[in-house]
């Protein structure tokens, strides 16, 4: 700021996003503390693909060889069908990929990137075990309360605390995020149980009626193979949105799928299911010097592979702004800048996600085949094609 200080930014949630965002919000400047009400920095379920309008961003944060350690580097992206196994869309990853933007596209172990993320920020700054209850904002801080008793202030406060955000409800009022009809089935299987197989390190997507299997490469050296299977379900009656899964019930509903598929899931040790929320659009991700990002206000299928990377995007953007504030009185100006700047893309990334539910899961039939069609000619994957996605520069972008 114009007289010396530096502007002080709480982060609650020590997620990819919170995380992603501390550590931008540090190298522009900035006096950051992350809260996180886990005892530990952890990441649940297994794999993640980080596309390079991320990576982008995580390099610029001096991550580069920290992830390329970790990562996977995919060469292409195989979308196929759910019997026969056709291919229906084939299109480069790697080498074209990254000479195209710049950053290449990584898969990986979700803990390894929250390890890259968190050794890049004073751990000193991270406090653990602080789960946020309430917040103020009074004059020109906000006060945040959390369950161990203890209060801070500070002039700026993050909510990236994901999709059941205290922060958000705290703005917006109690709203449940919305069931979206699907679960998924996640789970990993060691390489060595594939050696005969002789996987290709491609994303591959199988498509079908009601449901689709996703399976790719992750941990550093290709350790193991990360599967997803995602089905629709009418209703989700657990109480919790994710419980330990049975194998032979995966199994069996992919009963009919390609061989390869039901070998990749009878070769689990274990799977977790999961149910998939998300929320409509928010009116708004900001209040005076309160902000929201990442699942906190955006959340989505994860059928574009994009929650985390529009949380890392959103990290980037609020450090552009907030970076540039010179007077105390700027702080809500600048949140808003973020906001402006921020939300029609991850709106249009939610919507994405939504509509790609449908195109994944047609029933076989007219509509199907010309979907098939329309991906036969390169569809929407060519370089040219993904370019507003890929290619977006989220530090640019106040
Ligand atoms: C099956 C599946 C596959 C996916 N695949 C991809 C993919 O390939 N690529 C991609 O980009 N995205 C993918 N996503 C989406 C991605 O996982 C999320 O968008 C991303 O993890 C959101 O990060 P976040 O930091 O916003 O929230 P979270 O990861 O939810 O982190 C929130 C953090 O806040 C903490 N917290 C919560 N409440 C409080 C509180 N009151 N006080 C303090 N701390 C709190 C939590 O403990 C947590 O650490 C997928 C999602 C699913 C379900």
């Amino acid at each position: 700021m114009a007289d010396g200080t530096s502007l002080s930014v709480a982060v609650i949630g020590g997620g990819i996003g919170g995380l992603t965002a501390a550590l931008a919000l540090r190298q522009a400047g900035l006096d950051v503390r992350v809260f996180e009400q886990a005892p530990a920095l952890g990441e649940i379920g297994a794999g993640i693909q980080i596309s390079p309008n991320a990576t982008r961003i995580l390099h610029r944060l001096g991550l580069a060889e920290a992830l390329a350690v970790r990562g996977v580097r995919p060469i292409a992206v195989h979308q196929r069908r759910w019997d026969d196994g056709r291919t229906l869309l084939r299109v480069a990853l790697g080498a074209e990929v990254e000479a195209a933007f710049g950053a290449p596209y990584y898969h990986f172990h979700r803990a390894d990137l929250l390890a890259a993320l968190g050794a890049g920020f004073p751990a000193d700054r991270v406090h653990l075990g602080h789960r946020l209850v309430d917040l103020d904002e009074r004059h020109d801080r906000v006060e945040a309360r959390f369950d161990n008793g203890v209060t801070i202030d500070s002039a700026v406060l993050i909510g990236a605390d994901g999709i059941h955000s205290r922060v958000r409800e705290r703005m917006t009022g109690p709203e449940r995020p919305r069931f979206t009809g699907c679960i998924a089935y996640r789970g990993l299987v060691p390489a060595q149980r594939l050696a005969h197989l002789d996987l290709e390190v491609v994303a591959s997507n199988w498509m079908g009626p009601g449901q689709h299997f996703v399976h790719y490469w992750v941990g550093g050296g290709r350790r193991l193979m990360n599967c997803v299977g995602i089905l629709e379900r009418d209703s989700w009656t657990r109480e919790s949105w994710t419980d330990r899964g049975e194998v032979s019930d995966a199994l069996a509903a992919y009963a009919g799928w390609h061989p390869r598929v039901r070998e990749l899931i009878g070769a689990l040790e274990e799977t977790f299911i999961w149910a998939l929320f998300d929320r409509d659009p928010l009116p708004s991700w900001t209040e005076g010097r309160v902000a929201l990002l990442g699942d906190a206000c955006h959340a989505m299928l994860p059928f574009m592979a994009q929650g985390a990377a529009q949380a890392i995007e959103d990290g980037a953007t609020l450090a552009a702004c907030l970076g540039r504030v010179d007077a105390k009185d700027d702080v809500a100006a600048a949140l808003r800048r973020y906001e402006a700047a921020r939300k029609p893309r991850a709106t249009r990334l939610q919507e994405m996600s939504r509509a790609n539910k449908m195109r994944f899961h047609l029933p076989d039939g007219p509509t199907q085949e010309a979907r098939d069609a329309v991906m036969a000619s390169g569809g929407d994957r060519s370089i040219d094609a993904i370019r507003w996605l890929y290619g977006h520069d989220a530090f640019q972008a106040d």
